[in-house]
């Protein structure tokens, strides 16, 4: 820790003395401090909006900075006045707020030294080439691009420094990754809104310097806003699938197939509905354990997966029991489908690992099958009561079968 504190104490040091040697302002004292007024107040607007991102014990800030422009206008003296108020603003407002870091003063320190120093460093190059600039297309902009690119260079080097010494980063791939997380879209929204920015500055165009800003906000506000009811979506697409999912087999659980029928009821489908039960699957639990059995609740729904349409419903129901409705078939085609399944899970045992070693299990599944139109008359709820009732009556007459009823042949 000791470590990241002197870097921390040369930082400034360098800084400070290295800013102080710019002095006097160079520039109109009244523009300097309508540009500070102006500068200030849209920093401290701006401040919600930043991308702050932690890391270890300290946080990184990801947010667009002005300092590059103030510095290029007020020079590296200016900037850390200006540094000094705009950091100690937003520190008194995290104390005031309760929101402070423990780091928050270290921190504060950090950020105003840092920004002095390489402003400084960019405002040196910035001038030493802004004559060459002048006389090439759009030179003025390339400069303020490449100075923003040697500004995040340092601020890189320096950053990873500090997290290097305060045991925040261990390896190389740490630091490289974290190099890899500008992106030139980064380097573009500060250049080009800098670059606009000293422009105006320069002119005192105060009202175009405030439209530039308002719009940097605007545009950040609104991508921020819009980003945030995404992410809300997402959440909520989420928790609402949880909601309605059986984590154990991965398909929807009852709430869903109250929801489906709600779906269905009145719209004259005609639905196979079926009631499908394991057959004497206690015995299972019982013989091994409750693992063995949720493996063969497992691997049945892995077969009823794998068995039905895109549009047909399937649901856990129960323990070891599921709902399906079939949608798009005939009765006929429904007794097949069932045939097949039943088939299928009896000549298929389930492989399992009891107490080490691997053991097939072989087990049968019953099937309760209503077939009808879903009118008015005939909610789903009540046809899925007829479908539990066929599933009793396979089980009476010996599992391991398919119980139907076609409820238009009945009327
Ligand atoms: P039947 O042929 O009449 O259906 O006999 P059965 O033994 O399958 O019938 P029953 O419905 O009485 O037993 C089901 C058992 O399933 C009872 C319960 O302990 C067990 N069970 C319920 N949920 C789970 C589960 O998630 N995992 C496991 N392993 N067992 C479960
Ligand atoms: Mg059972
Ligand atoms: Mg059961």
């Amino acid at each position: 820790m000791w470590k990241s504190k002197l870097f921390d104490i040369v930082l400034i040091v360098i800084s400070v003395f290295w800013s102080l040697s710019f002095a006097p302002l160079h520039v109109d004292l009244y523009k300097y401090i309508i540009a500070f007024i102006i500068y200030l107040l849209f920093s401290a607007f701006y401040a919600h909006l930043r991308i702050i991102q932690r890391k270890g014990t300290t946080n990184i800030d990801y947010g667009i900075t002005y300092s590059q422009s103030f510095a290029a206008f007020a020079g590296p003296f200016g900037l850390l006045i200006y540094e000094i108020v705009h950091r100690f603003t937003i520190y008194f407002q995290r104390k005031y707020a309760n929101t402070a870091d423990p780091n928050e003063l270290a921190d504060t320190l950090y950020n105003i030294s840092s920004f002095v120093l390489y402003n400084t460093v960019a405002f040196i190059f910035f001038y030493s080439l802004y004559p060459f600039a002048e006389s090439i297309p759009f030179g003025y902009f390339i400069l303020f691009f490449v100075t923003t690119i040697i500004i995040n260079f340092q601020s890189d080097i320096l950053l990873t420094s500090y997290l290097y010494l305060s045991n925040n980063l261990h390896t190389w791939t740490e630091v490289l990754a974290h190099f890899k997380n500008r992106t030139l879209l980064d380097v573009g929204k500060v250049a080009l809104t800098n670059s606009l920015l000293y422009y105006f500055l320069m002119e005192s165009q105060w009202e175009m310097l405030i439209i530039v800003f308002a719009l940097n906000y605007v545009v950040s506000r609104s991508y921020v806003s819009k980003q945030e009811s995404i992410q809300n979506e997402l959440e909520r697409d989420r928790f609402r699938k949880m909601a309605y999912t059986d984590f154990m087999t991965g398909l929807s659980n009852r709430a869903w197939m109250d929801k489906q029928m709600a779906e269905i009821n009145g719209t004259g489908e005609k639905v196979g509905i079926v009631v499908a039960d394991i057959d004497k699957f206690k015995r299972i639990n019982d013989s091994y354990n409750h693992a063995v059995g949720d493996k063969v609740i497992q691997h049945f729904a892995e077969i009823l997966k794998a068995h039905v349409n895109v549009d047909d419903g399937l649901f856990r129901t129960g323990g070891e029991e599921f709902t399906l409705f079939l949608r798009g078939r005939s009765f006929e085609e429904c007794g097949e489908l069932l045939e097949k399944l039943r088939m299928h899970v009896s000549v298929h045992p389930v492989s399992v690992d009891f107490n080490g070693t691997k053991r097939t299990i072989s087990y049968t599944v019953s099937f309760g099958l209503y077939f009808d139109e879903m009118t008015d008359k005939l909610p789903m709820e009540r046809a899925y009561v007829v479908a539990d009732q066929l599933l009793l009556g396979a089980k009476d007459k010996g599992r391991n079968r398919i119980n139907t009823k076609n409820g238009l042949k009945l009327l």
